[in-house]
């Protein structure tokens, strides 16, 4: 098959019309043609980039990958989906369908270091991977995170989410959607809200709408002077319980006077919530607490 030609997956004797699919895996699909490309425009020069592709479903997006993309990874935890996929593109030489769970597969195995292309003494430096999927929306948080752990293998992510989850992600500090999804998305990437589709862009449709953002991996640790598991600890606890204050939070774990001390420090009054602080003062205190610890 050439690349970009269409790939009929839906024709295989084993395969439920789409439309008599129960949506479980989060599975509502890309009819729309026009927002498939619009998604796909918004990923930029593939020409020489790896994309990496999370639940490919029937193809709607990979078809229009393979045709843009040096390779393309897909990896799909339906076995059905992934079969007739793998079928239908069994041609295509520059496309790969791995069947598995995003979850749990090794990136490491995937766009780590191969024998042949490390050299003793030099350090691998992978060639960052652009990143696609129309999530499956039961689990986006959690492929966010680990797409976060695993950020040395990417650059940009291209992803369709829940609308009210991308309101989160892309929250301000201060504004009632602010909580600890858009604080460690933003430690981790600049994000960006691109378009929104209704739900009858979808086979079946789903309950909800559904909103398209760009994050460009930037990972602000380094800059604001925090470890990265320790930091992240503490924006567990500031955003612990939302409706108490941050003392109220982080007095769980932190003395009362080293506390009050590393509030004053970092200029931020006993009263406020985490969710009215933007990562520069939370990682201002967050050192605060840290040096005062040391010095005790
Ligand atoms: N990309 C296709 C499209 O736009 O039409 C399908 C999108 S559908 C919202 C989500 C896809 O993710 C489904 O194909 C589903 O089977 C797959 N999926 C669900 N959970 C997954 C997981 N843990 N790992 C990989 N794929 C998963």
């Amino acid at each position: 098959m050439a690349f970009g030609k269409r790939v009929n997956v839906r024709k295989s004797s084993t395969a439920l019309p789409l439309r008599r699919r129960k949506p479980v895996l989060g599975q509502h699909f890309l009819r729309d043609e026009a927002a498939a490309q619009r998604i796909i425009e918004a990923l930029g020069d593939l020409s020489g980039k790896t994309v990496l592709e999370i639940g490919p479903g029937t193809g709607a997006l990979t078809r229009r990958l393979i045709a843009r993309a040096r390779r393309v990874i897909a990896i799909e935890l339906d076995k059905v989906l992934a079969a007739q996929l793998r079928m239908g593109l069994a041609l295509v030489r520059n496309a790969e369908i791995i069947e598995g769970d995003v979850l749990a597969i090794d990136f490491d195995t995937i766009f780590g270091p191969k024998p042949g292309n490390s050299r003793p003494g030099l350090e691998y430096v992978p060639q960052p991977a652009t990143v696609v999927g129309n999530l499956p929306y039961y689990i986006t948080s959690d492929i966010l995170l680990r797409l976060f752990a695993y950020r040395r293998y990417f650059d940009t992510l291209v992803i369709m989410v829940q609308r009210e989850l991308a309101d989160r992600i892309v929250a301000r500090p201060g504004s009632r959607d602010y909580g600890l999804l858009s604080a460690t998305a933003q430690l981790y990437a600049k994000v960006e809200r691109l378009f929104s589709f209704a739900p009858g862009s979808f086979t079946p449709p789903p309950k909800v709408h559904s909103t398209v953002l760009r994050l460009t991996l930037a990972p602000q640790l380094e800059k604001l002077g925090v470890a990265e598991d320790r930091f992240i600890h503490f924006l567990k606890l500031s955003f612990g319980q939302k409706r108490k204050t941050l003392w109220n939070n982080l007095k769980l774990e932190y003395d009362a006077a080293l506390l009050r001390a590393a509030l004053e420090q970092a200029g931020i009054s006993a009263n406020v919530r985490a969710e009215a602080l933007p990562l520069e003062k939370a990682a201002a205190l967050f050192r605060a607490l840290s040096s005062g610890q040391r010095g005790s």
